[in-house]
Order: C-alpha cells, then sequence, then structure tokens
C-alpha cells in the first residue's frame, strides 16, 4: 500500500514538474519571439496625420523597417500655408510622442496650439529623420503610392502594415482594392465656410476668435427678427446657447470662418437655408468679421469685399466616414489601416480638423504591436477589430459632440 501512495505521489510530482516546465518553455519562446518581432511598415502620405503616424511607428519598438512616401516634393510639402489648431487631446498625445511644442513656430490659446501645417509637417519630418540613425527609415518625397509602385518592391521587403494616410481626395485604398464606400451621416446642424485671402496681411498663427449666440436681423429681406432664446432651439440640448457661433481662424493671410448652428425650424435658418441670393449671406460673413476681428488687422470694406469667397447659404454639416476603415489582404498577408481624412472627413471646416486623424492615431501603436507579434491570424484579426471599433467609435463621437467641442462652446 505504502509503495502505491508513494507512486502515486511520484507520478503526480513528475507530471507537475513537467507541466511546469513546459509551461515557463512556452512563456519564455512566446516572450522572446514577441520581443524579437518586428514588422515592416509603409506610410501612404506626408500630411500632418501620415507624419505622425511615422513617428508612431517609429518609436514603437517593432518595426523592422519604416518606408514613408509623398507624392508632393519637400518644398510644396512644407509651404502649405494653412494653419492648424491643435487641442488640448492632441496636445498631449504629441507631448506623448516628443514633440517639444516650444521648438515649433506657433501661438497659444485656451490650452490650443496654433500653427501652420507646414512648420508642423517639418518639424515631424525632422525628428524622423533624427531616427534614421537607429533604425532602418526611408522617406520618398515626389513618390505616388501606385500600383506600379506596389509592384516593383521586392517580396523580401513587402510590408506587413500599410498606414494609408492619403487625406480626403487620395485614392490609395482603392489600388490596394479597398471599397471607397462612405457612410454619410448628419451631425444635425447647419453651416457655412468663408475664406478672406489678403495678401497684404501676415501668415504668422494666430489665436482663434469664437463669438456664440449670434442673431442675425434679416428683416430687410422681409424675415421676421427673432433675438428670444426659443428661436434657434429645435432639438439641440438645453446646455446649449442657442443663435449662430461664429468662429474665425487661420493666419490674417488667409482667415477663414465658419458659422454653424444646430438643427432648427426658426423661420432665419430656413431662410438661410434656402434663399437663392448668395449676397444674404456674404453680407452676414462682412458684418460677423468686422465685429469680432482683432483690433489689429483691417476690417474688410467695400474695396476688399471681394476678397471674401464664403457659401452660398447654410448646408447640413455631414461626417462621411469610411464604411472600411482597416482590412486584411490575404495574399500579400498584408494589413491596411485607413487614417485621418482618408477615413473620415467633414463637409464644413471647423478649423480644428486635424484633431480628428490624430485621435484615430491613439489606438495605432497597440495596432502595430498586435500585428508584429500576431502568432496567427486570429490575433491579426482581434488587432484590425479593436482598429475599426475604434475608428467607429471616433465617427460617432465625433457626431454627438464634435461641433459641441469645435464650435459651440
Ligand atoms: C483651407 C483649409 C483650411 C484649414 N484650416 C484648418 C485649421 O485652421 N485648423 C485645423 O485643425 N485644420 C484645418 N484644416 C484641415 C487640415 O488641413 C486637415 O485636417 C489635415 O491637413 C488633414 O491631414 P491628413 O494628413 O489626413 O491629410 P492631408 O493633409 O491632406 O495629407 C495627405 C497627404 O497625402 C499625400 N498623398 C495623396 N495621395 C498620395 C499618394 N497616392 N501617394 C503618396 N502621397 C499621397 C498628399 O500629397 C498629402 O500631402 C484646413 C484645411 C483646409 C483645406
Amino acid at each position: 500500500m505504502e509503495r502505491y501512495e508513494t507512486l502515486v505521489y511520484d507520478t503526480v510530482l513528475s507530471t507537475l514538474v513537467a507541466v511546469l516546465i513546459y509551461v515557463l518553455l512556452k512563456v519564455s519562446v512566446d516572450g522572446y519571439r514577441q520581443w524579437r518581432a518586428r514588422a515592416r511598415v509603409l506610410v501612404v502620405g506626408s500630411g500632418p496625420v501620415g507624419l505622425t503616424a511615422a513617428l508612431i511607428a517609429a518609436r514603437s519598438g517593432k518595426v523592422e523597417r519604416l518606408v514613408l512616401l509623398e507624392e508632393r516634393c519637400r518644398t510644396a510639402l512644407l509651404s502649405r500655408p494653412q494653419q492648424i489648431a491643435l487641442d488640448s487631446r492632441s496636445v498631449r498625445f504629441l507631448l506623448g510622442l516628443g514633440v517639444d511644442f516650444d521648438n515649433m513656430e506657433g501661438c497659444w490659446h485656451n490650452e490650443h496650439f496654433f500653427t501652420k501645417v507646414g512648420v508642423f509637417q517639418e518639424y515631424l519630418l525632422s525628428l524622423l529623420e533624427k531616427r534614421k540613425q537607429e533604425m532602418n527609415i526611408q522617406i520618398l518625397l515626389g513618390t505616388k503610392f501606385t500600383e506600379e509602385y506596389l509592384k516593383k518592391i521586392p517580396a523580401s521587403e513587402f510590408p506587413r502594415v500599410i498606414i494609408v494616410c492619403d487625406g480626403s481626395c487620395g485614392e490609395s485604398s482603392s489600388v490596394l482594392g479597398i471599397s471607397s464606400d462612405y457612410i454619410v451621416e448628419s451631425c444635425n446642424a447647419y453651416g457655412a465656410n468663408a475664406a478672406l485671402e489678403r495678401a497684404d496681411q501676415r501668415q504668422v498663427p494666430t489665436p482663434e476668435i469664437r463669438a456664440h449666440s449670434l442673431y442675425f436681423d434679416l428683416s430687410a429681406y422681409g424675415v421676421e427678427f427673432a433675438s428670444s432664446s426659443k428661436e434657434g432651439q429645435g432639438s439641440q440640448p438645453s446646455a446649449l446657447k442657442s443663435g449662430s457661433h461664429l468662429k474665425i481662424y487661420g493666419t490674417f493671410r488667409n482667415r477663414y470662418m465658419a458659422l454653424a448652428c444646430p438643427m432648427s425650424d426658426s423661420k432665419v435658418v430656413k431662410f438661410l437655408r434656402h434663399t437663392p441670393n448668395s449676397s444674404i449671406m456674404k453680407n452676414i460673413f462682412h458684418q460677423s468679421f468686422n465685429a469680432y476681428k482683432t483690433d489689429i488687422e483691417p476690417r474688410v470694406n467695400d474695396l476688399t469685399i471681394h476678397l471674401l469667397q464664403c457659401s452660398r447659404r447654410l448646408f447640413e454639416i455631414m461626417l462621411s466616414h469610411r464604411r472600411v476603415t482597416a482590412a486584411y489582404i490575404e495574399g500579400d498577408n498584408v494589413v491596411v489601416t485607413i487614417e485621418g481624412e482618408a477615413a473620415r472627413v467633414l463637409n464644413f471646416d471647423t478649423g480644428c480638423g486635424v484633431n480628428l486623424g490624430l485621435n484615430g492615431l491613439e489606438s495605432l501603436e497597440e495596432f502595430i504591436y498586435k500585428v508584429a507579434t500576431a502568432a496567427d491570424q486570429n490575433d491579426v484579426f482581434e488587432a484590425l477589430s479593436g482598429k475599426i471599433r475604434h475608428s467607429k467609435q471616433l465617427a460617432d463621437d465625433f457626431r454627438r459632440n464634435g461641433l459641441t467641442v469645435t464650435m459651440f462652446q
């Protein structure tokens, strides 16, 4: 009996030791495999989103080779005059990526950093160029991503991850055979945009100006003037101020304006939605600019009014977002993610557009890590579904709160 017990004890013990050794071995082999795992990454487009995506990839520690493509040449890319506004969330995100705002031309206001697209791109390019000493990075400016480009990549250099950041007019996803279908959804608001280009003005970063609860007296056009708090409220949340919301942004040379109001069927809104008289909208922007501009810039007058271009009437603000924002290309064993304005874009310029693109990149490092360390296809699909969920969440959040944050507050 005693011998039998000893035998059982020995068997249990040796099984336990064998299991323990197996688990330890597996954990260390998996750990070593994950630690060693690297993926080749291709970023298409060097706009603010593409360059930030490249920086994320470079810092992820999971990239074997990084190629950044841009169809424009360096001068064209870096001389883009538009201003971008980085909100506090984007600023925190970029600080985490090592962006030093003290070393970038721009200005701060209300926790936003205002700079020119070209300046931001040049700064990110310099960070990437510095990284070239530590890792394999190829920056190909003046090179377009096309079918021919793809065909020419040798099998041994073919990317495992392609990050498409080619902007709202890009066609790279079609080159990869990914559907260009968009879901177009209302943001439950109306808006209009204006641009004022004055070549004699300065091109330096300038804080935005916001004005709320504006009411326009259109009685001269036969529309009853209404300034009561009920007018214009429609179905908007009660916390939201009624009336229209105006933003003036951009540099003094390239001034932009955005006018938006929550959806309503007030008389003024209805009139501005359907009037065939485009001079009414122009007049509204003209008067609003002169009323809210900074003191140190000139007014728009009869001599300069022709420099003001604007929407003819109020239109419904819509968010278009891609049906497919991430995909797996089976034959080539490549995963693709679509970012920035290539993934989601508004038909209305809020003056904060770049942030929606940067928010999408918050899940990029995890995505690259998961794909690089994937043991099988299930892991790859899990990485893809996480990315798709995040992209969908962003579009939903923007439709719910985006205009409140960028325009109505
Ligand atoms: C007039 C105007 C004023 C604006 N003002 C503001 C503002 O005040 N604040 C703000 O936050 N945002 C503003 N925006 C929006 C902001 O510019 C965009 O949100 C931002 O540029 C989008 O970045 P992106 O990288 O997604 O796309 P993009 O900046 O469009 O970059 C895409 C890049 O991909 C390249 N590309 C395209 N196809 C290919 C290809 N096949 N191969 C290689 N490269 C390719 C393009 O050349 C381009 O450089 C403004 C936009 C405009 C047009």
